[in-house]
């Protein structure tokens, strides 16, 4: 979906959004929220319980301007959240930042931050799409290669959704910011840069021997 077509144009900052610390690092693109969060595989979902913090790492798929979060219905933090005010993040570390001095190291990333409230999903055809999206997410085009939901199973999974409406982005890109008194320090400074990269598949032991590596797993490779 497009920015310009999302129900949410633009991101606009709301108090609890707008940044303080290196304003000119924020972005109020939609695209690139919507960028962030779909090449994220995790997110952190922060939470109130029982008048503690929780903050649990967690699958979610986007479909347009909605979030889904999943788990065992018995699951703490996804019944924690249910009705509840919740923030979410996604992050990406493209490199550490070697300044010269210690105090100016930083990180090159991409992350956003998400606040809402998460509602349980309780119509049966939204669930099952929302399974279907965050299956998707993790492995395009997983959903239809593998079994899919029982009754049973289907009963036994919760299903939040969380809104777009309200979320920050920041950005972080480039070399070191070094004092000017330090630049000619006979000390290394720049970037190392860092990403994440898929191996090859690792069939089970228990596999059939005439199953091979299928396509969307060879695709997902490649990503
Ligand atoms: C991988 C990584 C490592 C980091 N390491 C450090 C560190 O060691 N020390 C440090 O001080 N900072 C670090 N940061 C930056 C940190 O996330 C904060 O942006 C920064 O600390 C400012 O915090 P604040 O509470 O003053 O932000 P404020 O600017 O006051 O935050 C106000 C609002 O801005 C938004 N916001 C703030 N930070 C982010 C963000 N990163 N992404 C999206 N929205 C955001 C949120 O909506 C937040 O509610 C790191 C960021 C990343 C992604």
């Amino acid at each position: 979906m497009s920015s310009e077509n999302a129900p949410f144009p633009g991101l606009s900052s709301t108090p609890r959004t707008t940044l303080r610390r290196h304003k000119e690092r924020g972005s109020a693109d939609r695209g690139d929220l919507y960028a962030i969060l779909d090449a994220g595989l995790i997110c952190h979902l922060g939470v109130v319980a029982d008048g503690v913090p929780l903050v649990l790492p967690t699958a979610y798929g986007r479909e347009g301007d909605t979030l889904y979060l999943h788990g065992s219905s018995a699951n703490g933090a996804l019944g924690a959240a249910r009705d509840q005010q919740v923030c979410v993040t996604v992050t990406h570390m493209d490199g550490i930042v070697c300044a010269r001095s210690v105090f100016n190291h930083s990180v090159n990333y991409r992350s956003a931050v998400v606040f809402g409230t998460a509602t349980r999903v309780m119509d049966e055809d939204e669930r099952w799409q929302a399974l279907r999206v965050i299956t998707d997410h993790l492995v395009p085009g997983r959903w239809a290669a593998a079994r899919q939901p029982t009754r049973k199973e289907m009963a036994a999974t919760m299903v939040l959704s969380l809104p777009l409406a309200e979320a920050s982005v920041k950005i972080r890109t480039g070399m070191p910011v070094d004092e000017p008194e330090d630049l000619g320090l006979d000390v290394w400074a720049g970037v190392l840069p860092m990403t994440v990269a898929w191996a090859e598949p690792q069939p089970d032991p228990l596999l059939r021997e005439e199953i091979p590596v299928p396509a969307h797993i060879r695709d997902a490779v490649q990503r």
